[in-house]
């Protein structure tokens, strides 16, 4: 099966509550039941769904996961200076 997910950069805030940030306040932070704000909820919490649901069928893909580390030099310049020239 594949799936193309568009990976794409979100940003998006509330013209009336500008501060508003589903990850900090969460759904008792909207005001007045404000659609905007709800709608910001939503995305943040179908985002986080969508990457669980990903990691658990393939921890492979983890977006957070950093690549790998550069190997160590072969050999210790520390080491290599003790050697007499
Ligand atoms: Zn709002």
């Amino acid at each position: 099966m594949r799936l193309k997910i568009r990976s794409r950069k979100f940003e998006g805030r509330c013209a009336r509550h500008k501060r508003y940030n589903p990850a900090v306040d969460g759904q008792g932070g909207i005001k007045a039941g404000c659609v905007r704000c709800n709608l910001i909820f939503e995305i943040w919490q179908a985002s986080l769904k969508l990457n669980q649901l990903i990691r658990k069928f393939d921890p492979s893909h983890d977006d957070l996961q950093r690549p790998a580390k550069p190997k160590p030099p072969a050999t210790d310049p520390r080491q290599m200076s003790l050697i007499p020239e």
